[in-house]
């Protein structure tokens, strides 16, 4: 049994493995909040409001009310081919979805495991930035993993996205775009063995690439997009996760919205001294300020929040630890938060490995032991390297991806 005084005294701390984090002038791990200025994606219907896309019909000389048709074909039936949309004439129809529905994800890789029941998409966009987004069957629900922006400007040194920084902020309408192509696919039969004939894609979890909350507007849009019962998809709110690592500023923002999605903070330590080299935002919103801000969400918005916490051997899964973190939960009331501690797989000889199963468990007893409700979360994904923090293109991605055309 390893001693408290002990446990504080094996500390492995965070480091890259095989990449170098670039840095700032001052020396700190380097952040990204601007996108770097790229050419734009295409505008699509998925970008716009109901009242202009209505505009842009009669801008393209049809009647405005084809608008709600290529709405009903784009959101209800996930197409995106003309000779599909015979109820609009035959004539203009063509420049109609070329001028609204332009092509924004091209295919480059699919790969398939857990049955069929699990898929990675990489797709390329416009501009040859790669992005990924993963689809997992459970029994009663499709999640889909979305990414929010090609690459990251978060930097954290557990993450393959990180590496690279952030190459742009994706559209609404990219976003919006994986969705529909993952329903389109459900609905072909392509995931596993259906429940029923309806299906489509129930929760959405922005854990993919990128930080949601540094490209706040496009997010919501895409949100909204997502939740509107009669110009959109007319998902339930509260099956959409917003993932952040604490932009706490972006998190009351989201809090004032009137949009009662669940939110969800990843925190993976409760001790700035740590979770400053962890999660380098955190040299800009300490954890009490995270902690405050998520807080905050829930009294707005009367939404439990969760934290999630990846078990990481000997960096973050002390038991003090798990103290320190539900004593501060417990500084800001009860009832409102829930903890998933996420174990990582075992990485032998790496920095970032998992926890054991005893530490596991005893970081869940103590949390559970102060009141906090905790579930060890499923982490399905992880052997096609698609779990969240981990979603990255690789060389070999990347050069698939340049002998793949786009689509047109
Ligand atoms: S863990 Fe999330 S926030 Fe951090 S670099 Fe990766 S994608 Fe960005």
């Amino acid at each position: 049994m390893t001693t408290e005084r002990e446990s504080r005294i094996t500390q492995v701390r965070p480091r890259t493995e095989g990449w170098t984090q670039k840095k700032d002038d001052t020396g700190r791990p380097l952040l990204q909040f601007a996108s770097p200025k790229r050419g734009k994606p295409p505008v699509h219907l998925a970008d716009l409001t109901p009242e202009q896309r209505v505009e842009k019909v009669v801008e393209l000389g049809l009647p405005g009310f084809r608008a709600k048709q290529l709405e009903k074909h784009y959101f209800t039936h996930w197409t995106h081919d003309p000779a599909e949309m015979t109820d609009l004439p035959a004539s203009g129809r063509e420049e109609l979805v070329r001028g609204l529905l332009p092509p924004l994800l091209t295919e480059v890789r699919r790969l398939q495991t857990d049955r069929g029941d699990t898929i990675k998409f990489l797709w390329k966009l416009h501009d040859g930035a790669l992005v990924e987004s993963v689809l997992m069957r459970y029994p009663g629900r499709i999640t889909l993993c979305v990414s929010s922006q090609a690459g990251c400007g978060m930097n954290c040194p557990f993450c393959a996205t990180g590496q690279a920084g952030l190459t742009r902020n994706m559209s609404a309408a990219e976003i919006i775009e994986q969705i529909v192509r993952a329903n389109r696919l459900i609905a072909e039969g392509g995931l596993g063995k259906a429940e029923h004939p309806d299906e489509r894609v129930t929760n959405i979890v922005f854990m993919g690439m990128g930080e949601p909350l540094a490209n706040y507007a496009r997010v919501m849009h895409a949100v909204r997009v997502m939740t509107d019962q009669k110009h959109g998809l007319g998902m339930s709110a509260r099956g959409i996760t917003i993932s952040t690592v604490g932009l706490a500023p972006a998190i009351r923002k989201l809090a004032a919205e009137d949009i009662p999605v669940t939110f969800a903070l990843s925190l993976h330590a409760p001790d700035d001294e740590l979770r400053d080299e962890l999660i380098p935002v955190n040299s800009r919103w300490k954890v009490d300020e995270a902690l405050d801000a998520a807080r905050e969400y829930f009294e707005r918005t009367g939404r439990r929040v969760s934290i999630e916490y990846a078990l990481i051997k000997d960096m973050n899964d002390h038991g003090w630890r798990a103290d320190l973190l539900g004593d501060k939960l417990n500084e800001r009331g009860r009832g409102w938060v829930h903890v998933n501690p996420i174990p990582l797989n075992p990485t032998p000889g790496s920095v970032w490995t998992s926890s054991t199963r005893a530490a596991q468990n005893e970081f869940v007893r103590r949390l559970e032991a102060k009141g906090i409700p905790t579930t060890l979360r499923d982490t399905r994904g992880k052997e096609i390297d698609g779990a969240c923090g981990q979603l990255v293109a690789t060389e070999e991605d990347a050069a698939v991806a340049a002998s793949t055309p786009l689509e047109d």
